[in-house]
This record gives structure tokens, sequence and C-alpha cells, in this order.
């Protein structure tokens, strides 16, 4: 990664492209898809702040990223439904570097796969709480920093779940659509301030996100990628640094993106199957 030429009025402008000297904030980091994203952010040059629930395996994160890509690494506990958590880490973060550039609100999950009818009401409120809250009280306490960076980004992970409903997923399925609600005005709302808005929305990626969706029930997690070629958690890592590291005029605004063996939400290419 090196420089870029941007064209402006017919002329190359070379323009950094990586992200040294440069501040990444990304949630739910201690796994899966907010785990690649911090290490290949720092690849890209970011010095990362990282939060999660579960610390200890943050502290492995930030070890593995500093001895790799000797950039920064310091992770925070963080519970993103508790406003008081997130406060804590925002001061933390915002203390220790002083800047943030770029904050990408990856923590979420799904609960569940009942139907309406028999759906689990504490499940829901905990998909309403981290997906949809915790990414807003993120959001807010962030947005100074980043305008102040003078290049900011903002970079939320939706879901091909936030495009179409599925049976059992309603709940899930509404965080993701509100997701992509939230990012449309916060682009109406940032425009004309130097903060960018993007919404990458995978399909399915092989993460703990199955083992958490039925309880850690691994044997109903894994049939969920039987047969079929999951995207990886370094697929859409890929994604969000290309993201980021386009010039500073330049908005992906929302990146679908799936493995070649899905072609709608619940829509499967399974090696195998009779149907
Ligand atoms: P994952 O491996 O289960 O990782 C989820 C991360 O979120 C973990 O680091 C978890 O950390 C964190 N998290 C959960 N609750 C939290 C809370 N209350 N406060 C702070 N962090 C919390 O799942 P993933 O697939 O990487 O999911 C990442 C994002 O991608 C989610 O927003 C998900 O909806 C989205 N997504 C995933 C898929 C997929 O198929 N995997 C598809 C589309 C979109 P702790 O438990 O340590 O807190």
């Amino acid at each position: 990664m090196g420089t870029t030429c941007a064209y402006l009025k017919g002329e190359c402008v070379e323009m950094a492209i990586d992200g040294r000297g440069k501040v990444a904030v990304v949630t739910g980091a201690s796994s899966g898809i907010g785990r690649q994203t911090a290490i290949a952010l720092a690849r890209a040059g970011f010095d990362v702040a990282v939060g999660a629930r579960r610390k200890e395996r943050l502290a492995e994160l930030t070890d593995e990223i500093a001895r790799e890509t000797g950039r920064k690494a310091h992770a925070w506990a963080l519970d993103v439904t508790s406003a008081e958590s997130i406060d804590a880490f925002v001061q933390g973060v915002v203390g220790h570097f002083g800047r943030v550039h770029v904050l990408v609100n990856n923590a979420g999950k799904a609960l569940g796969r009942d139907p309406v009818e028999t759906g689990d009401e504490a499940d829901w409120q905990e998909m309403l709480d981290t997906n949809v809250m915790g990414l807003m009280r993120m959001t807010k306490r962030l947005i100074p920093h980043l305008v102040a960076s003078g290049d900011g980004h903002i970079v939320n992970l939706g879901s091909i779940a936030g495009h179409e409903s599925y049976a059992g997923g309603s709940v899930y399925c509404a965080t993701k659509f509100a997701v992509r609600a939230i990012t449309e005005a916060l682009r109406h709302e940032l425009l004309g301030k130097p903060v960018r808005v993007t919404s990458i929305d995978p399909g399915m990626v092989e993460t703990e996100f199955s083992l958490v969706r039925f309880h850690g029930d691994s044997s109903q997690a894994s049939k969920v990628y039987q047969g079929v070629r999951p995207l990886t958690a370094d697929d859409i890592a890929d994604c969000i640094v290309f993201a980021v590291t386009r010039p500073a005029h330049v908005n992906i605004d929302q990146m679908i993106v799936t493995s070649i063996d899905q072609a709608g939400a619940r829509v499967f290419h399974r090696q195998g199957a009779t149907s």
C-alpha cells in the first residue's frame, strides 16, 4: 500500500491511501470479522483500538498485532449494550490515542431462529440493544472525534439480512434493516463534513456467529456451513480495508458481499444437496 492518483481538475494529485498516522476503532474484535479487521487495518498501517467483552482474547490480539505489524494496538473491555461501558471505552481510546479516524461498528449478533410466535423476548431485546442501540451510542460518542480528525470514516457492519427478511430471522433482520437506515441517515447528516459513511453487508461468513445464534450448540451451528464455501472473516476484513483506504473524497456507500455459493439471504448452492 502506498499512494494513489486522485484526478483533480485533470491533474494527478498523489494521495496517501494507507492508514499510517491514523487510528481505527473496532468493536467486537474478540472474534470473527472484528478480529480479522483489526489485524488487516494494522497491516494497512492503522493504529488500532479494540473492544469486546472477552478482554483476555483482546490481549492476545493486541500482542499479535504489535508483534506482527509494529503498529500500536490497545484493548479495552467493552459491552455495547451498556452506555457506561461505551463511555469508559471512548474515554480510554481518546485519552490514549488522542484522535480517531475510523470507527468500525462490528459488534453484533443473531440469537435464535424461531418464528415470532415462539421467539424468545430476551433474545430479541439483546439483539436490539447490541446491533442497534450499541451502534447508535458508539457512533454518537465518536462523531465529534471523527469530524475533528479531518478525515473520518464510519463503517457499519450490516448484512444481506438488512436487505431481505427470512422466516425465523425477524428481529435479526429488523436490526440489520435498521443499520441500513441509520447508515443512510448518517450520510445525510454528515454531508459537508469530513466523515465518510460505509455499510459492509455480508452474506454467510464462517465465524462464531452461528455458535452464538444457536446458544453454543455446535452441531446446529456447523450445519449452517455444510456443503457451502462460506466467506471467511478475512474476506470481509479485506473489503473494509479497501473502503477505508480509498482517497478521502471517495465514499464507498455500501457493499453487499456473498460467497459464490449464495444468491440471497437463504438461497445456497450446497454440495451434495439433492435439491
Ligand atoms: P462473531 O465471531 O460472533 O463475533 C461477534 C463479535 O461481537 C465478538 O467479538 C463479540 O465479542 C462481539 N460482541 C457481541 N456482543 C457484544 C457486546 N454486547 N459488546 C461488545 N461486543 C460484543 O460474529 P461475526 O460473524 O464476526 O459478526 C460480526 C458482525 O458481522 C456482526 O455485526 C454480524 O451481525 C455481522 N454479520 C455476520 C455475518 C456472518 O455470517 N457471520 C453475516 C452478515 C453480517 P464478545 O462476545 O467478546 O463481547
